[in-house]
């Protein structure tokens, strides 16, 4: 299949990747094109603006920074739907808003163009092993045409309902995921505190009822080992909170602890961590605790 992609970093560049290695024909986009550099090595083919990307194309994916990025992208000159006819395909791959997501769907619908949001879990890591959670919304036959696609980037390809369902599970997601990240950060320099291994610690809440991927999979690669490296940055994470936030005073849901995971993200930001790793938010209750949680060996 002929797949146009836009967004080409962390996350989009493996994506891409699999996408290659799974035998599509892939003309990438990206405003840094040496972002592009293993991909056209593998053969895929550059395109100078979001727009050239389509022609051809069977779908077009994005997997952008932010909600913004993907309005320019898809809606902004040179971008995706003036590039598009009635029939074409275009996929989300970002987390965006899902009140965003489905405004753009309504825009290229009058052109005929279909628009499904797409948001994937799994980090870097599930990127590259193309065992990511891949949360779709909109019209479903198309998401049964573009499934065999999908699987190819995902282990996890799921159905979600109507436009912009993906990106609501995947904000609901991130907002727990940032929000275990600080909860479980007290607990541990309160446990190492009190007096017990951090290794003991971690091995002992990582299988009882505490137990979570943040525990066994992302604080060994990152927090525990003081490497602060993207991953997924701490002004992604930050975005991914206030969208759920947002998304709660949108609707009137109240949301206390979500609003203090925020502001953590915040003050993570004004500390200048914003390019880091999401895990650099606990680096604010290290400090508070003049404890730091780190295991070389995990
Ligand atoms: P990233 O910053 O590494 O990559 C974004 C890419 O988009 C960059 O290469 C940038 O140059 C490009 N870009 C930005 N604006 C552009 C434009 N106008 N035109 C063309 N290219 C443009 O971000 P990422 O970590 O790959 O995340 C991408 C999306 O996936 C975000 O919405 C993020 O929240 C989401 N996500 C990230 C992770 C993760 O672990 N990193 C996991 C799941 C979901």
């Amino acid at each position: 299949m002929k797949v146009g992609f836009v967004g080409l970093g962390n996350m989009g560049n493996p994506m891409a990747t699999n996408l290659v290695k799974a035998g599509h024909q892939l003309t990438v986009h990206d405003l840094r094109r040496e972002a592009a550099t293993n991909l056209l090595e593998m053969g895929a083919e550059w395109a100078d603006t979001p727009r050239d990307c389509v022609p051809g194309s069977e779908v077009v994916f994005t997997s952008l920074p932010a909600p913004r990025d993907v309005e320019a992208v898809v809606l902004g000159e040179n971008g995706i739907l003036e590039g598009a006819a009635a029939g074409d395909v275009y996929m989300d791959l970002s987390t965006n808003s899902p009140t965003m997501i489905r405004r753009i769907h309504d825009v290229c619908a009058e052109q005929g163009v279909n628009v499904l949001d797409s948001p994937v879990s799994g980090g870097v890591y599930g990127a590259a092993a193309a065992t990511l959670a891949v949360m779709v919304g909109g019209d479903e036959a198309i998401f049964n045409r573009m499934k065999p696609t999908l699987d190819a980037i995902g282990s996890h390809v799921v159905y979600c309902g109507p436009i912009g369902n993906g990106m609501v599970c995947k904000i609901c997601n991130n907002t727990l995921g940032m929000g275990i990240g600080v909860l479980m950060t007290e607990v541990l320099t309160l446990g190492v505190k009190a007096g017990v291994d951090l290794a003991v610690l971690a091995d002992v809440i990582a299988n009882s009822s505490g137990g979570n991927r943040r525990l066994v999979e992302k604080f060994p690669r990152y927090l525990f080992k003081g490497n602060f490296e993207p991953g997924f940055a701490t002004a992604l994470a930050a975005k991914d909170v206030r969208l759920g936030t947002d998304l709660a005073r949108e609707y009137g849901m109240p949301m206390e602890l979500a609003n203090l995971v925020d502001q953590k993200h915040v003050e993570a930001l004004h500390r200048g961590w914003g390019p880091e790793d999401s895990d650099a938010v606990s680096k604010l209750q290290e400090e508070k605790a003049g404890i730091q949680l780190r295991l070389p060996e995990a």
